[in-house]
């Protein structure tokens, strides 16, 4: 038998970094070999229509075991880690019988997961945590995810007595860079709604995430040396930073704002005389406030031509995704039978919003209706980052509940 830890364990030794300056897909090859250890254990484990794309995509079924045709739902992870930190050599550390104190990180001894910082580790006095020896990220986004997943296919299989409907596992690569979803066929999937594994600690549901759109404002100056610049160079660099000066400071920006406010973010800048650029994402809960934040940058841009004539100024927007809400409405039963199954697997379930965007925004805009789910991982993307084994375990209950609830509904 494996444990959900030993999965845990197994699936983030593997490097599976993404790279967001890549051209392939999966972004990095190494993602590959995650898939396809998941593809065999998911053959090995008895699982119906395995299958490993092209892309690393990997599903599989959990076969019906009620006579009546029950609507089917997926369970979604995704293999790849975040860009921001190594994943290479990851040595995990298994903390048993967790005692409340802060945790020093062996190889980089000021490396320390307090305590203050993370209060969920006073409710997990006793129970085991899972940290990094401080050299890497722990990689439980989204490896905790798809341990849980496999676990809870593992445990229906064992237990046929269980009535469910079919459960589609669905294992993505490059979420971390925005193309979690690229080829993934839900109308092969088919299925009436799907959640993703891959929210913080436990019991918690995000059914809304931001609406999102990134602008690319691009100045086009004029470039002459500068021995002959007299009343003909005009510097793009200089336009651009005037135009960024102009974002507004005290507001609208991710340092300050929290909760339900959205900000326009600029994260990247290129540019010489000639031209220069910069990519500012815009974000709000609500879809229509994202036309607003657009109309501040070109009243920002319009202001600046006036002062210029000779410089261009061009601003694309493109869209990224949409608030979960919005999508969430063509599956009603999608979120109450998500707060039901945690509720019958012991835990209070809490209904939280992301300030940020999953597979599942995106996915429940392409038409499967994809809320998120807790999956025991902590301070993801960063060499801080740990996992509740408990809260795993806990996460597998409420997948298995999950599963019971959708078998009682008829197609
Ligand atoms: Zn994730």
């Amino acid at each position: 038998m494996t444990t959900t830890l030993e999965r845990l364990l197994r699936y983030v030794k593997i490097d599976t970094q993404a790279d967001e300056n890549s051209s392939t897909y999966p972004s990095t090859l190494k993602q590959l070999e995650l898939s396809r250890l998941l593809e065999q254990e998911c053959r090995d484990m008895g699982l119906e229509n395995v299958e490993c794309n092209q892309y690393g995509i990997v599903t599989a079924i959990v076969p019906s075991t009620v006579d009546h045709p029950s609507p089917k739902i997926a369970w979604v992870a995704h293999v790849d880690t975040s860009p921001e930190f190594s994943s290479e050599n990851v040595n995990p550390i298994v903390h048993e019988d967790y005692q409340g104190e802060d945790i020093v990180l062996p190889n980089v001894p000021e490396r320390i997961i307090k305590v203050e910082e993370n209060p969920d580790l006073k409710k997990l006095i006793g129970t085991t945590i899972i940290t990094t020896d401080g050299t890497t990220l722990l990689g439980g986004d989204d490896k905790a995810g798809i341990a849980i997943i496999m676990s809870a296919a593992k445990y229906l299989l064992d237990h046929p007595e269980i009535s469910h409907g079919p459960i589609c596992l669905c294992f993505t690569c490059d979420e971390e860079i925005g193309h979690g979803t690229d080829y993934i066929d839900i109308e092969k999937m088919d299925c009436q709604c799907a959640y993703t594994l891959d929210g913080g600690g436990a019991a918690e549901i995000d059914s809304e995430t931001f609406s999102a759109d990134v602008a690319i404002v691009t100045v086009k100056g004029v470039n002459t040396h500068p021995s002959i610049g007299y009343g003909d160079l005009v510097n793009a660099i200089k336009l651009l930073s005037h135009f960024i000066d102009q974002l507004p400071h005290d507001s609208l920006s991710p340092e300050t704002t929290k909760g339900r406010d959205g900000f326009v973010h600029p994260y990247h800048i290129e540019g010489s005389v000639a031209e220069a650029s910069v990519r500012i994402i815009l974000r709000d809960f609500e879809t229509e406030k994202l036309k607003r934040q657009a109309d501040l940058l070109e009243s920002i841009a319009e202001k600046i031509r006036k002062e210029n004539p000779r410089a261009e100024i061009s601003i694309e927007i493109q869209e990224q995704y949409r608030n979960l809400r919005e999508g969430l409405k063509k599956e009603p039963r999608a979120l109450p039978k998500a707060i039901e199954a945690t509720k019958n697997a012991g835990l209070e379930p809490i209904q939280s919003i992301i300030r940020g965007g999953t597979d599942g925004s995106i996915l429940t805009e392409k038409g499967l209706p994809t809320p998120n789910l807790s999956s025991g991982q902590h301070n993801p993307h960063s060499p801080l980052e740990w996992a509740s084994l408990s809260q795993m375990e806990s996460a597998v209950d409420v997948l298995v509940e999950l599963a019971k609830l959708w078998g009682i509904e008829k197609n």
